[in-house]
């Protein structure tokens, strides 16, 4: 297919891109943008990756994502430059904020904690959720000495450290734990929650950091506003909108790259029984780490040595329908998170239709249970009867289910959490020294820079940037 916008002087190839996932949508709208031709491959039948919502009985259900963060603004600016702005929905005001298990029972986690630190004084030295001791020894945080050495640190010791044992058990590790599907003892300080190492270092201390940036964020703006978003219509309606953005000629769905291999002047792709998917300028990776892994081992072993290390987790997803009334102890919260100390079976419930309009019909609720993760991989793996029976024994324990689900969906999504370990940043920077030998090539996606939605597009984009910027051209 030649491009109409190419300079008539130049003949190129177009650039691949490997994964239909949200990272490699946002890499090929953006090479679109630019005028450049490229040709997207998609082993599934469908678009969207790990991203997917159906709809079931007026239910909008959410498979895996229901929203983005927006202080990382690449998703909302997506959002706004593919004419989806006002479709965009904060969470509800009315019930932000979140429970946590706590000794089998829930209590709201004290507002102004946040992650891995503590906001605001009051309600955490007034919330039960720890002992008199470990709110004590929270407080004592401003004269913990500072950390010299400037190491990675997992986010246990980093809060064990700072916070104390107990904090870091029933608030740090549900709360952290729970984004990645992850093992606090092992997942990167600086590679999930930076924002704290330095202001540590910066301030010596996070409640004093916080108090600073509650003063200048004061004199800022004021009030509170939704810190996530996301479209009316769900994930669908973002990915729909990016695949009718995008030339249906350059998409190949259903088709698996088996093999990347490179030629003097191009860059060639191998489909199933070695057959030559075409020749390319440029090719960006934007499957999982151990999928690049196989693609580039011949290309580079110690690359593809380094991909393998990076490690997934696995989850699923309960999602289910129900009355109101089926709720005899409903929460005021968006959800419900569970410290591994509690050894629950759910690692986290959220409550969608409470967080988004539209989510359930009126008078219904939609719940999503969360199975598995890090540290309880085996539960991820029960069959859907048993996953909905974890899901069911966690809901009638917690907030009091009575009687059947009216819709149910279960997610599955093994390996498709990548885990930021303790030197994972070490890891990146040799994969990019890795990556710069061979020009043309670009890994991007959730296991690299941020697994969140916006990170995950602003490494597409940076991807098709470097590509666009650094293919070769050729002479007619
Ligand atoms: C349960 C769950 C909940 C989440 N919740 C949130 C949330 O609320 N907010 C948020 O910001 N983030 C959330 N995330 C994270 C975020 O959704 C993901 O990190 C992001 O969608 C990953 O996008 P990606 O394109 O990098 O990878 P993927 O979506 O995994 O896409 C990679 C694609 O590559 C394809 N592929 C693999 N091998 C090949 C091959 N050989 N040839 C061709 N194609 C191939 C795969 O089929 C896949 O479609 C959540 C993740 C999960 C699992």
């Amino acid at each position: 297919m030649s491009n109409p916008t190419t300079p008539p002087s130049f003949q190129s190839l177009p650039i691949a891109i490997i994964g239909g996932g949200i990272t490699g949508l946002a890499a090929a709208q953006r090479l679109h943008s630019r005028g450049k031709a490229f040709r997207l491959f998609e082993a599934a039948p469908r678009l969207g990756g790990v991203l997917e919502t159906v709809e079931r009985d007026d239910y909008l259900v959410e498979r895996s994502a229901d929203n983005f963060l927006i202080k990382t603004p690449h998703a909302r600016a997506l959002c706004e430059e593919l004419g989806l702005g006002d479709q965009l929905v904060p969470t509800n005001a009315d019930r932000r904020g979140a429970m946590v298990v706590c000794r089998g029972r829930l209590l709201p986690v004290p507002e102004g904690f946040v992650l891995a630190a503590p906001q605001r004084l009051v309600p955490i030295i007034t919330s039960s959720v720890l002992s008199v001791p470990g709110r004590l020894r929270l407080a004592c945080e401003p004269f913990i000495k500072q950390r010299t050495s400037t190491d990675d640190e997992s986010v246990a010791d980093f809060a064990r450290r700072r916070l104390g044992r107990e904090a870091y058990e029933r608030l740090v590790q549900p709360l952290i734990g729970g984004i990645y599907a992850g093992d606090a003892e092992r997942l990167s300080m600086l590679a999930t929650t930076s924002q704290f190492v330095e202001q540590e270092r910066e301030f010596g201390s996070l409640w004093r950091a916080a108090r600073k940036k509650q003063l200048a964020e004061q004199r800022e703006r004021g009030a509170r506003y939704s810190a996530f978003m996301a479209p009316r219509g769900g994930m669908k309606q973002l990915i729909e909108r990016l695949i009718a953005t995008l030339p249906r000629e350059a998409m190949r769905v259903g088709v698996a790259v088996q093999a990347i291999e490179r030629g003097p002047q191009h860059w060639r792709l191998r489909g199933t029984n070695g057959g030559s998917l075409g020749e390319f300028d440029a090719v960006i990776v934007t499957t999982p780490a151990y999928h690049a892994a196989e693609l580039v081992a011949k290309v580079d072993a110690l690359l593809a040595r380094e991909l393998c290390g990076i490690e997934y987790s696995g989850t699923s997803v309960v999602c289910l329908g129900l009355h109101e009334s089926q709720l005899k102890r409903p929460v005021s919260a968006f959800g419900i998170v569970a410290p591994a100390m509690e050894r629950r079976e759910a690692i986290a419930i959220s409550f969608g239709s409470y967080k988004y309009p539209g989510r359930a019909p009126e008078g219904e609720l939609l719940v999503r249970v969360f199975i598995g993760g890090a540290l309880q991989p085996q539960l991820a793996e029960r069959d859907d009867a048993e996953l909905l029976a974890i899901a069911q024994r966690e809901l009638s324990q917690l907030v009091g289910l009575a009687g059947e689900p009216r819709v149910m969906e279960i997610a599955r999504w093994p390996q498709r959490m990548p885990q930021y370990n303790v030197g994972h940043l070490h890891r990146i920077a040799r994969i990019e020294a890795r990556v710069a030998a061979h020009p043309g090539l670009q890994l991007a996606g959730a296991a690299y820079r941020g697994v969140g939605i916006p990170q995950c597009i602003a490494d597409g984009q940076r991807a098709a940037e470097a590509c666009n910027d650094s293919a070769p051209r050729r002479a007619p």
